[in-house]
């Protein structure tokens, strides 16, 4: 596959940003450019192997920018947001069928945040970063306490 080859990018299909990491420098970058940190190029034409005396061509895979239960989340949520409702009655004591997205839409937002302060925390000495996550666990004092702390400002005015 050439660069020019490469299919448009779909919120779904490819996450919210079409990003890889560089398996030289770690950076994130558009895997069609080349690497803007280091220049690192990567090869996207597909290989071809040899498995039980048959040819196969495998195509170039990349280590996106988040990881793959990221992408299942986001899948799930297509899914459902695509999903044709029932017909179910709605009443009191019930839920909405779509009160599900709410939960899968949580949860991503969730592992994006704990991701977020791993990727913030890395280069912290010894175990300091780890000791932080466990003492701010929940979301709420991540975005709030943890943040001013860190960076001197709430997450609500970045
Ligand atoms: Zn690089």
């Amino acid at each position: 596959m050439t660069r020019s080859k490469v299919s448009e990018a779909s919120p779904w299909r490819d996450g919210l940003l079409r990003l890889t990491h560089c398996h030289k420098c770690n950076a994130l970058y558009d895997v069609r450019e080349v690497c803007p940190v280091c220049g690192n190029d990567v090869d996207l034409s597909s290989q071809r192997a040899m498995a039980n005396g048959v040819e196969h061509e495998l195509p170039v895979a990349t280590q996106g920018a988040m990881p793959w239960s990221t992408y299942v989340l986001i899948d799930r949520i297509r899914r459902e947001w695509e999903r044709p409702p029932t017909g179910e009655p709605r009443g009191l004591g019930r839920s909405s069928e779509r009160f599900v997205i709410v939960i899968l839409v949580w949860t991503l937002f969730e592992t994006l945040i704990e991701r977020f302060y791993e990727a913030a925390f890395a280069d912290l000495p010894g175990e300091l970063g780890a000791e932080l996550l466990q003492r701010f666990a929940s979301v709420g004092s991540r975005l709030d306490r943890l943040y001013e702390r860190r960076w001197g400002r709430t997450s609500g005015r970045i």
